[in-house]
């Protein structure tokens, strides 16, 4: 089976339909790990969208807090601002999908997807010490995680763990072929708000039979993208750092 592999798309339709255009046919499946709204101008068109299409999908804190789930006191204002726009302009049946999607993590066919880390949705796993405090928890070979925007891999061996990442930020696909004595997490990236530094929409693209995972990045119309922002009267910044990727 081939899994396109989305994350945090936060309501960014223009890097959504980038991403699908580019990634055309080589995927059977569609898996999101959350945060599908916040920040972006088109909540209700990426809802929608993966309401249709995702075949598997856990929320995300964004979710959470559009859906009136979480108290907002826990989101700096930026995000407050967007969460409580996108929970006034989202239409009621796109709202109560997103209260009504799952926790993860989501266990599909021998692997698993999560927002956050496996022991807690809303945990940020950004260093091999964090990673290292999540593995003992890991109950499968792959976990699919999103919530830090960041595109890469921890290989999570008996001897230690090991960051995978591209080196050269312009550079074409990774591929990693996965290893039968490890443990993989491992980040899409942001298709609709990356913040490792290169602006592109970012997927992944798993392959379950020959075990290689395809780290993805694919320009989009940024200046569409943000221009809604603006048109909505949302803060700048979340238009600003559509351009630099952070
Ligand atoms: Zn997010």
């Amino acid at each position: 089976m081939r899994y396109l592999i989305l994350s945090d798309v936060h309501a960014n339709w223009e890097a959504l339909q980038a991403v699908l255009a580019h990634a055309r046919e080589a995927y059977d499946s569609i898996l999101c790990c959350g945060d599908i709204v916040g920040y972006g101008g088109d909540p209700d068109l990426v809802a929608e969208w993966t309401r249709e299409n995702a075949d598997h999908i856990v929320r995300g804190n964004h979710d959470k807090a559009c859906a009136g789930l979480e108290d907002l006191e826990s989101f700096n204002p930026v995000a407050r601002v967007s969460a409580i726009w996108t929970q006034q302009r989202m239409k009621p049946d796109n709202l109560s999908y997103l209260r009504d999607l799952k926790k993860g993590p989501e266990e599909i066919c021998g692997f698993e997807i999560v927002h956050g880390s496996p022991v807690d949705e809303d945990e940020y796993l950004f260093t091999e010490e964090e990673v290292s405090q999540a593995a003992p928890y890991l109950e499968t070979d792959v976990t699919f995680f999103g919530h830090t925007h960041v595109q890469g891999a921890f290989l999570c061996h008996r001897n230690g763990i090991k960051r995978l990442r591209r080196v050269d930020l312009g550079a074409e696909d990774m591929v990693v072929e996965l290893e039968r004595d490890a443990n993989y997490m491992v980040n899409p990236g942001s298709v609709g708000q990356p913040r490792d530094s290169d602006p592109r929409a970012a997927y992944a693209l798993y392959d379950s039979q020959t075990r290689l995972i395809t780290f993805v990045r694919t320009a989009y119309d940024i200046r569409t993208a943000q221009k809604k922002i603006i048109d909505a009267g949302l803060p700048d910044v979340l238009a600003l750092r559509l351009a630099s990727g952070v």
